[in-house]
């Protein structure tokens, strides 16, 4: 299933990596995180080159604006059908430079990417039509007042490695769709799924320099902050902060998605089955390489013993190892290197601090990187598992005495991605939700709102700025231009030159007689 021949991809045609032939001397080896084989040798651009591909990409955009939103949408519908007509090529290449499981490319990737495709071919017109005004100010009576949401022009996409298709490319699509030309920059681990993007575009008859990829190291990446009108990014907290330092230097506007430290609260009178199914899946799906798994669980301490023996059983029972095919195994390999050493340090650290493992608690030797599906027990916030992103397949559980000692320890996080309440009193549920410090809360569900795309996601606290789906997902790809327009109007207004005192007196009496009636309160 895995490519195993590494190749060379070139880096010049119009719509791949925009690298000169010999991008700049340099090459970017990509592995298969799972069989620990090169896979392919793709160009690390160099900064000149990310120069040139933005300049390429800024001349191409007026012509792509120019078609209107049906003629993009056009565009957008064949790479819907193009996805799904070719998901078994696209999951390949996923799985290769990811190490994930069939069923993991299939629903988080490609199903969405085929889904956001269509959305925002149909809704991008809807979510940027001119908005029109009405103002209470007497002196705009008569005129005509609307607001009109304009392409930024050049939109740079920086994304991480956990998921190539959806959380780089994904971005993408609303700002295309909104009429900007887009250069993308995915992470030097995983840069064959945004080179495939680059060929289905072309494919589907994207007009040539609308879409660039530049395959490089994180240099490249902030290099492109400085040649862009917008800049979204996804990655980690620390990049994050940077990537704003950087935009501010230019005023260049910026959408952060960042980390997460989800909580999960798991309430006495919750049906125990579902949530520890749900702690299971969502802890361990992508091999807890997502930004919206849960990182840590909450017990009222009646069900405590009941939900760790539950989860214990199930983490358990989960098959890890190289992907080959569908549903050969439920989890799969750590895509990026040093995660593994972040995930066994977590461990440890708990460990040592007195928590227990009852399931896994150790990095797999052999080829390939894996680590295994971890239950810990026992953990508290003076325990790395609880308060830093772990990023990998751990569930630490803890015992809360209620449901108040839970909502305190989920909000005692710098972050604030994403939670989840389960209770079968969803009233009481959604009161607890109300009070959690995140960007999405949720009742009984963890992280199904991300398939929602009219609801907005993103992050509180440091886990980022501004929010994807929904109106703002594409509102922000935008600038908003404010217009007045008169037809009819008097030669000279009241207010203009020469003063005199009369008119004065008449915006004083105006002013008064809408502002100033009624007793003070
Ligand atoms: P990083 O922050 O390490 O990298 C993200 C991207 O930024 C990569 O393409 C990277 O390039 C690039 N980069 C590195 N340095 C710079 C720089 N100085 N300026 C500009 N770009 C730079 O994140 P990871 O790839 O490790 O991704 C994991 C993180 O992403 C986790 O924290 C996860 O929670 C978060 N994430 C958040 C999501 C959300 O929606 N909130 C969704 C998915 C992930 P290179 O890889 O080549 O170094």
């Amino acid at each position: 299933m895995a490519q195993t021949q590494a190749k060379t991809v070139k880096g010049t045609a119009p719509h791949g990596t925009g690298a000169s032939e010999s991008g700049n001397g340099r090459i970017l080896e990509v592995q298969n995180p799972a069989t620990g084989q090169t896979i392919a040798r793709v160009p690390a651009i160099g900064t000149d080159d990310v120069a040139e591909l933005a300049a390429r990409a800024r001349a191409a955009q007026p012509g792509w604006e120019a078609l209107g939103f049906e003629g993009r949408a056009k565009v957008l519908k064949r790479a819907q059908k193009w996805t799904t007509d070719n998901a078994d090529r696209i999951a390949r290449t996923i799985i290769s430079e990811t190490g994930k499981t069939y069923e993991d490319a299939q629903l988080a990737e490609i199903s969405y990417a085929a889904q956001a495709f269509g959305f925002w071919a149909k809704n991008a017109e809807d979510y940027l039509a001119d908005e029109k005004v009405r103002s209470t100010s007497p002196f705009v009576a008569g005129r005509k007042l609307f607001v009109r949401y304009a392409p930024v022009g050049v939109v740079g996409v920086i994304g991480p490695w956990n998921y190539p298709l959806t959380n780089s490319f994904g971005d993408c699509i609303p700002a295309l769709a909104a009429g900007n030309s887009v250069v993308l920059k995915p992470s030097e681990v995983t840069p064959l799924t945004s080179l495939l993007m680059a060929e289905m575009l072309e494919e589907c008859g994207l007009p040539k320099d609308v879409f660039g990829v530049v395959t490089g190291r994180g240099e490249a990446g902030a290099e492109l902050v400085d040649h862009v009108d917008f800049i979204m990014f996804t990655g980690s907290t620390a990049t994050g902060k940077k990537v704003a330092e950087r935009a501010a230097r230019t005023l260049t506007p910026v959408g952060l998605e960042l980390g997460g430290k989800d909580p999960m609260i798991v309430l006495a009178d919750a049906d125990l089955q579902k949530a520890a199914n749900a702690a299971t899946y969502y802890a361990m799906q992508n091999g807890g390489q997502t930004c919206i798994s849960v990182e840590r669980v909450y017990v009222e301490e009646p069900v405590y013993d009941e939900f760790v023996q539950l989860v214990t059983e199930k983490v358990g029972k989960l098959r890890q190892g190289v992907p080959t095919k569908p549903g050969n195994v439920d989890v799969g390999a750590v895509t990026f290197a040093p995660q593994v050493e972040i995930v066994d340090a977590h461990v440890k650290d708990a460990v040592a601090k007195g928590a227990k493992v009852t399931v896994g608690g150790h990095r797999r030797e052999g080829a390939g990187r894996f680590y295994e599906p971890t239950v810990l027990t026992g953990v508290d916030h003076s325990m790395q598992c609880m308060t830093d992103e772990t990023f990998g397949p751990t569930l630490p559980v803890m015992k809360v005495r209620d449901a108040e000692q839970a909502l305190e320890l989920a909000n005692d996080s710098d972050y604030g991605l994403q939670a989840s309440v389960w209770t079968k009193d969803t009233a009481k549920g959604e009161q607890i939700a109300k009070r959690i410090d995140a960007g999405v809360a949720n009742v009984n569900e963890h992280q199904i709102n991300y398939l929602a795309m009219e609801i907005p996601m993103g992050g509180w606290k440091s886990s980022g700025l501004g929010t994807r789906h929904g109106p703002d997902g594409i509102r922000k790809y935008t600038r908003k231009q404010a217009s007045v327009i008169t037809k009819y109007g008097l030669k000279r207004e009241i207010f203009m030159f020469p003063y005199s005192g009369w008119s004065a007196k008449l915006i004083g009496g105006v002013s008064k007689l809408l502002y100033g009636r009624g007793k003070r309160p």
